[in-house]
């Protein structure tokens, strides 16, 4: 007798897609056949619908601790959960971060009472002596903030700020050795603080359209990115170190040579594609002004960087502030926080992409599910649809046609950029271990459901 059997849909991995049933016993997926007879305590007629491998987030910035008046792991992961996915990755610019065993241990504990996903986080690479320690936690990697803001403005925390690249070569020396993933921010934070001050900030041009400016021109999140970038490359290939590159596509396109390159040379490079930029045209730019920094790039850019597999994995960061916090940046734009919103967001908007014929399903399979579960140690417990993984998905509706209002939003702070808009393809349903978490939009699922699933050995995992 099954717990559950998913009834007519069809499946969708990385490489193809077929109908079949899916029969679910003791959280994990314990048959996929045609027309399944056996019993089941439930049965969930999917017919026109696709299933695809439970998606992660893999940048999720929820706050928590000691920021959680802009968002905490509750939250944060019902705006995640709404939007489709089914595990999330947390980042460590928290209070206090986790840069050492006591803090990550309490960041860890503090979320399993919150969670509703099953979840993971950084550790915060900062200290080279406490390295080895962190990656027995069965954290999935390791994060580095390789910059500053330009006005030491969170979410920029000083604490966190590698920008001595001597620094950055230890820290990859010690993290080469744990064989995990860095993930880096990367930036040139001496170049870009006196470019702001030079064109922008001593002269008083500090609007949120002179912001847009200096994002245009590469002042801000563009060149200095790059530059980092191009350093972080090749301390990565000194060290040996497997680099994981945050904001691929929101900085200068200059990061696609240079990732290029490197891979070209044998280096095991992975870029995250941030796609905020390429949701967000001029005019939506404008009305939104500092609460839409990043924006202005083809989306049709985009799609190219996902076939072709330039692309490892890609995301919208849900990086969530107050609209207390923003507000003043219609005058003061460099001294508030930068927000990137989009959990909830993202997969209708990817969906109604592919409704387009930009990419295909499969393309967010590959970099939403099977790469990020490889690239993190999760897999084939997660990001995959095979017999004895855990029974995570995410159940899309491709015709389903629905205006996403501000109502809908569920993080805590409450904004979103897409008020009003129309998607074409929907997450319908959501399952984390057999149960459903999210059904039509509505959480069903409770708090501290969710559990924390530590990064396995990472020999099972295989190439991304
Ligand atoms: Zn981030």
């Amino acid at each position: 007798m099954a717990d559950t059997i998913l009834k007519n849909g069809t499946l969708v991995t990385s490489e193809e897609r077929h109908r079949a049933d899916v029969v679910i016993r003791d959280g994990q997926i314990a048959a996929i056949e045609l027309n399944a007879t056996d019993g089941a305590d439930e049965i969930v007629d999917l017919d026109g619908l696709y299933v695809l491998p439970g998606l992660i987030h893999p940048h999720c910035h929820f706050r928590d601790p000691g920021l959680t008046h802009k968002e905490d792991f509750y939250t944060g992961q019902r705006a995640a959960a709404a939007g489709g996915y089914t595990f999330t990755i947390d980042q460590t610019n928290t209070r206090p971060a986790p840069t050492n065993l006591e803090n990550w241990n309490a960041k860890r504990e503090r979320a399993e009472k919150l969670c509703i996903l099953d979840h993971n986080h950084y550790a915060a690479a900062r200290y080279p002596e406490h390295i080895a320690e962190l990656a027995e936690t069965g954290a999935i990697g390791f994060k580095i903030f390789n910059t500053r803001h330009p006005t030491d403005t969170y979410p920029y925390d000083n604490e966190l700020a590698v920008t001595d690249r001597g620094l950055l070569f230890e820290l990859y020396e010690r993290i080469a050795e744990t064989d995990l993933p860095v993930s880096v921010h990367h930036d040139q934070s001496d170049w870009v603080k006196r470019m702001a001050e030079r064109e922008y900030i001593d002269p008083g041009t500090t609007t949120a359209s002179d912001l847009h400016e200096a994002y245009d021109r590469g002042i801000l999140y563009g060149h200095g990115m790059v530059m980092g970038l191009a350093a972080s490359l090749y301390l990565a290939r000194l060290t040996g170190v497997e680099l994981y590159v945050l904001h691929a596509g929101m900085m200068k396109e200059y990061d696609y040579e240079l990732i290029r390159h490197a891979r070209e040379q044998g280096q095991t490079v992975h870029a995250e594609l941030e796609l905020l930029p390429f949701m967000i045209d001029e005019e939506r730019r404008a009305e939104h002004g500092p609460y839409a920094v990043v924006s202005g790039k083809d989306p049709e850019r985009a799609a190219e960087l996902i076939r072709e597999g330039w692309a490892t994995t890609m995301v919208n960061e849900h990086a969530p502030h107050t609209p207390e916090e923003l507000e003043p940046g219609w005058e003061d734009a460099w001294n508030i926080p930068l927000a990137l919103m989009g959990a909830q967001e993202h997969l209708p908007h990817v969906l109604t992409w592919v409704n387009e014929g930009r990419f295909e399903l499969e393309d967010i399979v590959r970099l939403e599910a099977e790469n990020p579960a490889r690239i993190f140690g999760l897999y084939p417990r997660k990001g995959s649809l095979q017999v004895g993984t855990d029974a995570d998905f995410t159940v899309v509706d491709m015709d389903r046609q629905r205006e996403f209002t501000e109502s809908m939003v569920e993080s805590k702070s409450g904004w979103t950029l897409f008020d009003g808009e129309t998607f074409t393809g929907w997450p319908v349903r959501t399952m984390v271990r057999g149960e459903t978490v999210m059904v039509d939009g509505e959480i069903v699922a409770e708090k501290g459901s969710g559990k924390f699933v530590p990064r396995e050995d990472c020999s099972a995992r295989g190439a991304v």
